[in-house]
């Protein structure tokens, strides 16, 4: 028989696996256990559907066997078996390419141990074992085949006798070694802890048998007898009473069904009685799935119809803004049989999804209120999710989204919209922001430097989606949203409003000149009172912001968009006396002067310089005049 060779990707898994040094190497049953289900809940779906399959679902179960002598560990199951072709497929790669691009990009980084938690599967066995054989038969198949393996050398499949559909996997458990004690899952002790602790839930009998010793009644003495028992309590999680829950049950719940090495952030158990029936059990993570910002990522919830699992991953359950969250719904209103197409017109389901929506809102709502420092961490986590979705779909959802949302400001570190209106001055009746790349840069713009003089606080924003978010919402309780970087940003009396115009009014032509020697670059060039000793800054007119073109110049578009630039100065400054001087006198050298400031004004608000080399030369034609 011909030794077939792992894919290149599998083969790295499994040298990983066998040279383990990772120690919770427990972990190996329950992933056998996982997959054991799997496959009985797949046979009993499909046997929903196609009536040639005969079974109930009392007929299922799970069997784990210990034999000492022949240092063998098996786990039977009466699930869908595989043919030939999945046992190549699945047992020959690897099919969460996922688990494995994620343990590259972390193993360089610190710890090696998170691999053993994160969905390997299937070549966790051969963490303790050196031998490894499958026989499995699948429903639809009148063959049965055994795949067998010692690790990396490759596997080999042939064709063997088996009578029932199903699968029986058989560890030959490795030796034990001086670090490493081998032996003990070669214990039903051990064995029966490991099911009790990992895969209690699991929804159908986890059998083993188990040695008790009776009396005899006749003969007074020990006996020992074997019983087949059922180890696991097989209540669903999510179906036990809240009260009656450990934190622990819930985190290792979680860790183990979404493959995650830290324990959840938040856990939502909710049971609910009403217009449909349902109980839900969701999580928010503690950290940032790593793919959970790239097209990758896939939102859902597992959704469960009395107990069997129809869909691994219902979108339709979750908004976007709430993608982050994980976990199941299970309810006795969606039917069994319901195709994938017809879920999302179902009335069941988006009354459902309504109400697990209004739970996770509440459940944010009341975390903001009640632990405002968790809240902010979990801010920093999923916060531009939450943003997206106030400018998602034309700003559909934004009023239930606004109270949610959390920036940094001139005074505090976090700030929502409503704490910002709480800390206003009296007389002030917007709200204003500014953007920039991070706070400690926003703080330093020119045009930001008056504002605050005056007194009053600015939203500091930082996310590339903010200013997406500003001019969706517009305004809050009443007061507008105001960008202090637009040019009709104003904070001056009339008096000053009128005193300006007419300085600017005077300096028409030398403005114009200044205008024109920047070519089409800017809109207009123009005196400001906004900006305390800086000489220039610049702003944008219209709707599209400095920041906002920034954004989406960075996007994948073949055209490039520009913001209508206005170039302010300052009309306080001692350059304004130079300028006017150089109107009179020297025309090309106001040219130069003025491609300077507006590199200069450029450069403050990070917007690139086009020609550096022309702009160094000017530079120094200035330097060597003086
Ligand atoms: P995962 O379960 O994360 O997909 P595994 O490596 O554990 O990855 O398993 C790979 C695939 O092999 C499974 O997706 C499943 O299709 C198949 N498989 C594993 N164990 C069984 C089993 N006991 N019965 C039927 N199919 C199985």
């Amino acid at each position: 028989m011909k030794k077939k060779q792992f894919k290149a990707e599998s083969k790295k898994l499994l040298d990983l696996m066998v040279n383990s040094i990772y120690t919770n190497k427990d972990i190996f049953l329950r992933e056998l256990i996982s997959n054991a289900s799997d496959a009985i809940d797949k046979l009993y779906y499909e046997s929903l559907t196609n009536h040639k399959i005969k079974c109930k679902k009392e007929d299922f179960f799970i069997q784990v066997d210990v034999d000492k002598e022949n240092r063998t560990l098996t786990i039977f199951d009466n699930g869908c078996g595989m043919d030939m072709e999945a046992l190549e497929n699945n047992l020959g790669t690897i099919a969460k390419s996922g688990s494995l691009a994620f343990k590259e990009e972390n193993e360089k980084k610190e710890d090696i141990s998170i691999i053993g938690q994160f969905g390997v599967g299937f070549y966790s066995a051969f963490m303790v074992s050196d031998h490894i054989s499958v026989t499995s038969k699948a429903f639809s198949s009148d063959k049965a085949y055994c795949w067998s393996s010692s690790g990396a050398e490759g596997y080999e499949i042939e064709e063997v006798e088996k009578e029932s559909v199903g699968t029986t996997i058989t560890l030959h458990i490795k030796e034990d070694t001086k670090e490493e004690n081998f032996s003990k899952y070669l214990e039903e002790y051990t064995i029966r802890e490991l099911i009790k602790k990992y895969s209690d839930y699991i929804r159908y009998p986890i059998r083993m048998n188990v040695e008790h010793f009776h009396k005899n009644k006749d003969s007074e003495e020990e006996e020992k007898v074997i019983e087949l028992e059922t180890i696991n309590s097989m209540v669903p999680l999510w179906k036990k009473n809240k009260k009656e829950v450990k934190k622990e049950e819930y985190d290792r719940f979680y860790q183990d069904k979404f493959m995650d090495y830290e324990v959840p952030f938040k856990v939502m158990h909710h049971s609910m009685e009403g217009v449909v029936d349902y109980q839900s059990l969701l999580f928010i993570p503690s950290h940032v799935p790593y793919n959970f910002y790239t097209k990758e990522y896939e939102k859902g919830l597992e959704l469960y119809s009395n107990g069997v699992l129809i869909m691994e991953k219902c979108s339709d359950l979750l908004p976007d803004y709430f993608s982050f969250v994980k976990g199941l719904v299970d309810s006795s209103d969606v039917s069994l049989n319901i195709s994938r197409e017809l879920l999302q017109q179902d009335y069941q389901l988006r009354q459902i999804s309504k109400s697990i929506e209004n739970k996770i809102r509440k459940e944010l709502e009341n975390m903001l209120k009640e632990e405002r420092e968790e809240y902010e961490k979990f801010f920093s986590m999923f916060g531009t999710q939450l943003k997206y979705g106030v400018y998602d779909q034309f700003g559909k959802d934004k009023d239930v989204l606004k109270d949610l949302l959390l920036f940094a400001s001139s005074k505090e570190k976090f700030t929502s919209l409503k704490e910002y209106i709480s800390r206003m001055k009296e007389g002030q009746e917007d709200i204003y922001y500014a953007s920039g790349e991070s706070t400690s840069k926003i703080a330093l713009l020119p045009q930001v430097e008056r504002v605050l003089e005056k007194g009053y606080e600015i939203l500091y924003l930082t996310d590339y989606v903010d200013e997406f978010v500003m001019q969706t919402l517009m305004e809050y309780d009443g007061k507008k949203l105001k960008n202090v970087c637009v040019e009709d940003f104003n904070l001056d009396t009339e008096e000053e409003k009128e005193d300006l115009k007419k300085r600017n009014e005077e300096s028409k032509d030398l403005l114009e000149c200044m205008k024109e020697s920047l070519e089409q670059e800017v809109l207009k060039v123009r005196f400001t009172n906004r900006l305390k000793k800086h000489p220039v800054c610049l702003t944008s007119e219209g709707n599209l912001s400095i920041g906002m073109q920034k954004v989406m110049n960075a996007m994948p578009m073949d055209e490039k968009i520009e913001a209508k630039l206005v170039l302010e100065i300052n009309e306080e400054h001692p350059i304004v006396e130079t300028l006017h001087k150089l109107y009179k006198e020297d025309l090309e050298k106001l040219k130069k002067y003025t491609k300077i400031l507006y590199a200069q004004a450029r450069l403050i608000e990070g917007l690139p310089i086009e020609n550096p080399t022309e702009l160094s030369t000017l530079i120094s034609d200035v330097l060597i005049e003086k």
